[in-house]
């Protein structure tokens, strides 16, 4: 497995997430005070700023995942599922250099965490 590929695109990652939450998180505190100061469009403002959260904390989410990719990196674990220590798919590392799980780990979590269908 080359290794230093892998980190090479996580720490690319990394440094792109990093710099998108910090202004994703700084326009949507921006926001907050324009809310206050004009509760004539509170309602208006507060849905796109929920939005901005949304985002900022999805990369903030993943953020950390590539944190942790990296330790395990230097660890010498990087490419194990973090539940059984199995090996993870060589494909599922390409799409998802940060995954902490094999993709049956991962499918049990997802049926696990998906909201019911609502009709
Ligand atoms: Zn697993």
């Amino acid at each position: 497995m080359d290794l230093q590929r892998y980190r090479q695109r996580l720490l690319r990652l990394k440094a792109s997430l990093a710099a998108r939450t910090g202004r994703d998180i700084t326009s949507g505190r921006e926001q907050l005070i324009d809310t206050a100061a004009d509760a004539g469009d509170a309602s208006v403002a507060d849905e796109s700023e929920s939005e901005d959260f949304t985002e900022a904390e999805l990369d903030a989410t993943i953020l950390q995942q590539v944190e942790e990719a990296l330790r395990r990196l230097e660890d010498g674990t990087y490419g194990q599922c973090i539940v059984d220590g199995g090996l993870i798919e060589r494909k599922r590392l390409d799409a998802v250099p940060w995954t902490p799980y094999c993709l049956r780990h991962l499918k049990l979590l997802e049926a696990a965490s998906r909201p019911k269908p609502t009709l």
